[in-house]
């Protein structure tokens, strides 16, 4: 079809929701999700037939972007004709490994169906549960793709009835998850079953495949399809023209993944708390495009010439170029400038996107991934979507320049716009040394980070540092109330420091990134004394002085002081963690030459170290949660070295010849971790870690760490007494 009849086609089909169908790819690692997308892209006319399979659709854009023609997309939009009808399948880009794990989430809010691909060799892995359990918690219907097929035949040259088998064993695996994790409502509406198509078997490689009844399975020709003898004919690509993957797999699609209509009578009451049977409530829920504009924020990019594009879920009314819309987590009011739809590897303008469609649109320069959009009539009572972030908090860094300091600025922006896309990424600067930091939730995601970057600014040269754990410190104890002077000892603070009370903790770990505001209201609530600053990384400043008894200037550098010490503690300037800081009295000089900010920054920073320092401080280190599967001839060697990395084992179940491993081990004991995985067990283990707490850390290894860090820094190597820090104890 020419491109402008398809793109009319597209928009009209847009508002037949019925005809809509929103997806997305997930697996195991190396079971062949990117091969799988590749051959639907051939239906969207970005690769041709030829070259899917084998050169791969991401290498085939990147080639394209730096010829400068295209974009990377975050999605890809295409029609799919069957029984004569056309639909239009919304395709999003869900990252291939866990360690994007908070992209993933990102992706599943925008989607309603999810196609798990499963390797028929090596059948349900770890990996595979957690994708399937993501896809569940956000009720994302899942169906099933049984890659690999040719090895059944090929390399393992099972017979008919093996293969039968071994698909029964994998479609009833399957179904185990969803017994386990699915919400009571879904659990058997969600089983896939090869006789509801919602199950297909094939190879991705040689691009074919077929959903077909149970009973077919094991019959010699698979139904009337000559599967075997295409193989033993060595002409396996003759299977790709009469039966080919993608049409098997849209066809699929089309036919198990709910309509936006249906799915978002369900979805909406999952993912945002709002009123239900209020007129937002109710559009989005009857995916309304009559009702009030919402949509939800699910990817950003930066994009030169054109700044911030925004992608997301529209599920309420329909954004518009020109349109007035609020950004409920950034408290702004924005204006769509264009609205654009994905169409393969580029993105077309169109003048709206309806409810229950994707949409890319730029003007929004501050929404970042998971916002929400809505119209601006119904700013003041719009509730935003639950958070989608995993990782509050990035547990690794790496110290980042350019070889040429004349650099510095390029490779600020690039870095500045990596952080922008990715939101769990995260630059800091090392104020002692000058250093940029990028932070993120391990090793592979800081590496993937920095290549792309390097390939963003390839003039550049860029050194960077190995990199390295984060650490916090914190106080299990009440400090004592100290006073500290100003440098110039003509302004006196007063302060005393304490461990953060549970409940307020909590809702910290619950959700501080995407919503300060909200924060701030429940941290109120809970806080007997005045809020008057919360901190990133879990740390309140109370005080019960009102604004009245001081000079107008002072609040805010108080505060900035308050911030301050949190980013750099006393122990070996790591951030501090879970401290309630109180403000107990302050007495400043009446010129105001000598109460400028610097004096009152440091007098209050100094103060609340110092405090800090008379109750105790510890050192946290993060842990991650970590699931291994390893042939079991290999579990032996596995749990060796977990254990030599501080890891720790709490069970292991085996299934089907494989070991599978659940325990916790230390950031800061991952470093090379995949390099010597992959050498002990010649690549045939999978892993994958997610953040799961900070924990105080061994003694010993403290002190050690500790005394290493301040030789890093160049600090001496004691930690310094309260004393040098107050000028006033009070025991
Ligand atoms: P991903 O990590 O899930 O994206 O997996 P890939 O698509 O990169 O595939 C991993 C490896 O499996 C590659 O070497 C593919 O060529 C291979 N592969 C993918 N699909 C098939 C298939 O149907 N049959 C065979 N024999 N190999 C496949």
């Amino acid at each position: 079809m020419p491109r402008f009849r398809q793109i009319a086609e597209m928009a009209k089909l847009m508002s037949r929701k019925e005809r809509v169908r929103n997806i997305g790819v997930v697996a195991h690692i190396d079971h062949g999700k990117t091969t799988m997308t590749d051959s639907l892209l051939v239906e969207a006319g970005l690769l041709p037939l030829q070259v899917a399979g084998s050169a791969r659709a991401l290498d085939y854009l990147e080639e394209e972007q730096r010829r400068g023609i295209t974009i990377k997309t975050a999605n890809i939009s295409f029609l799919h004709e069957m029984d004569g009808a056309a639909y239009l399948v919304n395709l999003v880009d869900t990252p291939g490994h866990v360690d994007f794990a908070g992209k993933v989430a990102r992706a599943l809010r925008a989607i309603d169906g999810a196609i798990v691909v499963v390797d028929a060799v090596e059948e349900i892995m770890a990996q595979t549960e957690t994708v399937v359990r993501q896809a569940l918690e956000e009720r994302v219907k899942p169906v099933l793709f049984i890659n690999k097929v040719d090895r059944l035949i090929t390399e393992l040259r099972l017979s008919p009835k093996e293969i039968q088998e071994k698909s029964l064993r994998i479609i009833s695996d399957f179904n185990n998850i969803i017994e386990l994790y699915a919400e009571p409502e879904f659990r058997q509406m969600w089983k896939v079953d090869a006789a509801k198509e919602s199950v297909v078997f094939g190879s991705a490689l040689h691009k074919w495949g077929f959903t077909l009844k149970t009973a077919e399975i094991g019959q010699e020709k698979f139904g009337d399809r000559d599967i075997l003898e295409a193989y033993r004919e060595g002409r396996p690509d003759a299977l790709s023209k009469i039966i080919p993957l993608h049409m098997a797999i849209l066809d699929m699609v089309v036919k198990n993944v709910p309509s936006p209509v249906e799915s978002q009578k369900y979805r909406v009451q999952r993912i945002w708390k709002g009123k239900l049977d209020s007129d937002v409530g109710r559009a989005m829920t009857q995916c309304d495009e009559n009702g009030p504009t919402v949509m939800c924020v699910t990817a950003v990019q930066l994009i030169p010439n054109e700044g911030l594009v925004a992608t997301g879920r529209v599920f309420s009314g329909s954004v518009k170029n020109e349109d007035q819309v609020y950004l409920v987590r950034a408290g702004e009011d924005r204006r769509i400038q264009k609205v654009s739809i994905y169409m393969s590897a580029y993105r077309e303008a169109v003048s709206g996107i309806s409810a229950g469609n994707i949409a890319a649109v730029t003007g929004l320069e501050s929404a970042r991934a998971g916002e929400t959009v809505v119209e601006v009539s119904h700013k003041e009572s719009m509730v935003p979507f639950e958070s989608m972030t995993y990782f509050p908090e990035p547990v690794m860094t790496i110290a980042i320049e350019p070889r040429n300091p004349k650099d510095l600025p390029r490779m600020l922006e690039a870095l500045k716009a990596l952080a922008v896309e990715d939101p769990d990424l995260k630059v800091t600067i090392d104020k002692e040394t000058g250093q940029y930091l990028l932070g993120g939730i391990g090793e592979l995601h800081l590496e993937v980070a920095v290549n792309f970057l390097k390939k963003q600014i390839e003039e550049i040269e860029l050194v960077t540092s190995s990199p390295s754990a984060a650490y916090r410190e914190t106080i299990f104890y009440k400090g004592t109330l100290v006073m500290t002077r100003s440098p110039n000892k003509l302004n006196r603070f007063s302060i005393q420091v304490e461990q953060l009370d549970n409940k307020t903790m909590a809702v910290f770990e619950k959700d501080f990134a995407s919503n300060e505001q909200e924060l701030k209201k429940h941290v109120s609530d809970l806080a007997e004394r005045k809020v008057w600053a919360l901190d990133e990384h879990a740390n309140i400043l109370v005080s019960s002085i009102t604004d009245d008894q001081f000079p107008e200037d002072i609040r805010a550098n108080i505060i900035q002081g308050f911030h301050w010490a949190c980013r750099t503690g006393p122990l070996c300037e790591q951030p501090i963690k879970g401290v309630k800081v109180e403000l107990v009295a302050a007495e400043f000089d009446k010129n105001q030459g000598n109460r400028e900010p610097s004096q009152v920054m440091r007098g209050v920073s100094r103060a609340i170290l110092g405090s800090f320092l008379t109750a105790k401080p510890v050192l946290l280190e993060a842990i991650y949660n970590i699931e291994v599967s390893v042939p079991m001839q290999l579990f032996g060697a596995c749990s060796n070295m977990l254990t030599r990395r501080r890891g720790k084992i709490e069970s292991t179940e085996q299934k089907a010849g494989v070991a599978v491993i659940r325990g916790n081990i230390p950031v800061a004991e991952t470093f090379g971790f995949s390099a010597e995985m992959r050498s002990t067990t010649s690549g045939r283990a999978f892993w994958q870690f997610v953040f799961a707490r900070w924990e105080r850390m061994p003694e010993k290894l403290a002190a050690e760490t500790i005394k290493r860090l301040r030789e890093g820094k160049g600090l001496p190597s004691d930690v310094p007494k309260p004393e040098s820090f107050v000028d006033e104890i009070r025991r």
